[in-house]
């Protein structure tokens, strides 16, 4: 780990919602057909991410989902609490499940967490035990509190400690005093835009879609910001699965906003495990054009590659933060898409 004073310099963190079928199972229901090349292959491609950020000292924080880190179903149904009761009953994990997947080779990858685990500047965060969308009808404080103390209990066993990062399900933020309590200390917020927060079942509809798929191609627009008390903004949704001119177009955002990074700011690039499953060489090829950037300018001392937990040791407008003390200050229908999922 770098021992140069990097205080002041912009931050570039990544962010990867690892999730396989939890996070698309309310698009895909009991369609196990539906999108299965991308959740195949999520465990080739988290390789293939892990050596590539390691030979580039590439931090990163690695939001899973707790359940991931079960062996298998039993396992699963043991340790999961109630689902919560949803106002559109297809949001909830559906029993059925197992009896498609008897393997849990779609939902299951406790060698991966470990190789995470294992692997040099990689933080392992959380993005819930079973992927809860927190904003949508019928969802309780009680529910949030069981799902996170259940992902803690797990990681504590399995990892030696909790997880301090969060990101929230489908970015559906809420519940901010009852995530705090169970001792998350940053979580991701949404990009700058109406559009970009709109992510519940009855909000995330053609017109945000595209206004969002609209600035992934602007090179013009900059969403590079300051950290706001827990939360760190992400900047942009690396869409790998572009045409190659539109590619070209977000790739070009991509370096703009690198090149005009001022001290303070922090770039915050995410995306999802099962986004890179089909076209897999070429996807991963897109990424790499992305790390070298940012692992280029590291290198060269104008920017810090880091996790979202580093961020909670950096100073925010020039005062040092405490998050003990900012801890305690608060109590698709697209069932065959082949488009990435967002959220
Ligand atoms: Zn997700």
């Amino acid at each position: 780990m770098s021992v140069r004073d990097v205080t002041g310099l912009p931050h570039v963190v990544i962010s990867v919602d690892f999730e396989r079928r939890w996070g698309v199972h309310h698009r895909l229901g009991c369609d196990f057909d539906a999108y299965r090349e991308h959740l195949e292959n999520v465990e080739p491609v988290v390789r293939a991410l892990l050596d590539m950020f390691a030979a580039r000292h590439i931090r990163a924080t690695w939001a899973a989902v707790g359940a991931l880190a079960c062996k298998d179903w039993s396992e699963y149904f043991a340790r999961a609490p109630r689902s919560p009761n949803y106002r559109n009953p297809s949001l909830a994990i559906s029993p059925r499940y197992a009896e498609l997947d008897p393997d849990g080779r779609l939902h299951f990858a406790p060698d991966l967490l470990r190789l995470v685990h294992r692997t040099s500047g990689q933080e392992l965060g959380t993005h819930t035990f079973s992927h809860v969308l927190m904003r949508e009808p019928g969802v309780t404080a009680d529910d949030v509190k069981a799902d996170l103390d259940a992902v803690a209990r797990l990681w504590r066993e399995r990892f030696g400690a909790a997880p301090t990062s969060l990101v929230f399900p489908r970015n559906q933020i809420g519940f901010l005093p009852v995530v705090r309590s169970c001792g998350i200390r940053t979580w991701r917020g949404n990009e700058i835009g109406w559009y970009h927060d709109c992510n519940e079942n009855a909000t995330n509809r053609l017109l945000p879609r595209a206004l969002r798929l609209l600035d992934a191609l602007n090179p013009f627009v900059r969403h590079a910001s300051t950290r706001d008390g827990d939360m760190t903004r992400g900047s942009v949704f690396l869409r790998t699965n572009l045409p190659p001119a539109a590619w070209a177009l977000h790739r070009a955002r991509i370096r703009n906003e690198l090149d005009a990074l001022r001290p303070g700011q922090v770039y915050h690039i995410w995306w999802h495990d099962h986004n890179l499953g089909a076209h897999m060489h070429q996807r991963l090829a897109r990424v790499e054009q992305v790390l070298d950037m940012i692992a280029k300018k590291n290198a060269r001392g104008l920017v810090v590659s880091s996790g979202m937990r580093d961020l909670l040791e950096q100073p925010v407008s020039g005062h040092r933060v405490r998050p003990d003390v900012t801890m305690r200050a608060a109590g698709g229908n697209a069932a065959r898409s082949r488009r990435p999922t967002e959220g």
